[in-house]
């Protein structure tokens, strides 16, 4: 688990009609800055040039599926300005970092992605699929992503576990 507190939207939830979430959202409580945020498996993290709240990070072999690629996502590691709450050991253009389970990557925060226009204070987390060349696929789509749930050993998706939250410790 990659962070403390309650998951308020599992995968495959709908926030609207049409809309699919593609991750599960942990909401830690407090401020932007609070709740850490950590590795939550071995691998090679990345962080483009002009991400100000979120990295990828690369897993060479799918514990659950040996041998594919797969990829861990995390955002929302920002204030509501913009201003990274990532570790300054992974400044944007970061590419290939190898990080071990457990290291720290930054904090959650409440950037929406439009300065200004806050979120509430959480970290979403998706596993993205490899698009067979090694390269990730795009995780705003659903059928590019993983369920979580045995991964992380828990029920995390929303056909087998509409009640929400579900309470969590990295
Ligand atoms: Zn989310």
């Amino acid at each position: 688990m990659p962070t403390s507190g309650y998951i308020g939207y599992l995968w495959d939830d709908s926030f609207r009609v049409g809309h699919r979430h593609q991750g599960i959202d942990i909401f830690g409580g407090g401020e932007p800055g609070d709740t850490p945020v950590y590795a939550a498996f071995d691998g090679y993290l990345s962080r483009e040039q002009d991400l100000k709240s979120s990295v990828i990070i690369r897993v060479p072999s799918d514990p659950l599926n040996p041998g594919e690629q797969i990829w861990l996502y995390y955002t929302h590691m920002a204030y509501d300005s913009g201003e990274s709450l990532i570790l300054a050991d992974f400044p944007a253009g970061s590419h290939e970092v190898f990080v071990k389970t457990g290291t720290l990557l930054g904090y959650q925060g409440n950037y929406s992605g439009n300065p200004g226009n806050p979120t509430g204070v959480h970290l979403h987390f998706s596993i993205v699929k490899d698009d067979g060349t090694g390269k990730f696929l795009n995780e705003l789509e659903i059928d590019n992503t993983l369920d979580p749930s045995p991964y992380l050993g828990m029920l995390l998706n929303n056909k087998e576990n509409g009640v929400t939250p579900v309470y969590c410790l990295p």
